[in-house]
């Protein structure tokens, strides 16, 4: 995968408990941790990124009516 901080580009499979030796979470932790700079990536929230990106998108195109 490629890491969304740095671009850095890993074989998340081939990490050990996904990179996550230094982020102290480990039971809770479900992020692909980049080698390089330890960005925690969601792999499994790519859907959902873009769905909130998409979101988001909609919130600033939308005027604040109240007020
Ligand atoms: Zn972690
Ligand atoms: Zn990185």
């Amino acid at each position: 995968m490629k890491c969304r901080m740095c671009g850095f580009e890993f074989d998340e499979n081939k990490l050990e408990n996904r990179g996550c030796v230094a982020c102290g979470k480990h039971s809770n932790c479900n992020q692909v941790h980049c080698p390089r700079c330890g960005f925690g990536n969601h792999p499994e929230l790519d859907e959902e990124f873009e769905f909130i990106n998409k979101l988001k998108e909609k919130l600033r195109n939308r005027k604040k009516s109240t007020n």
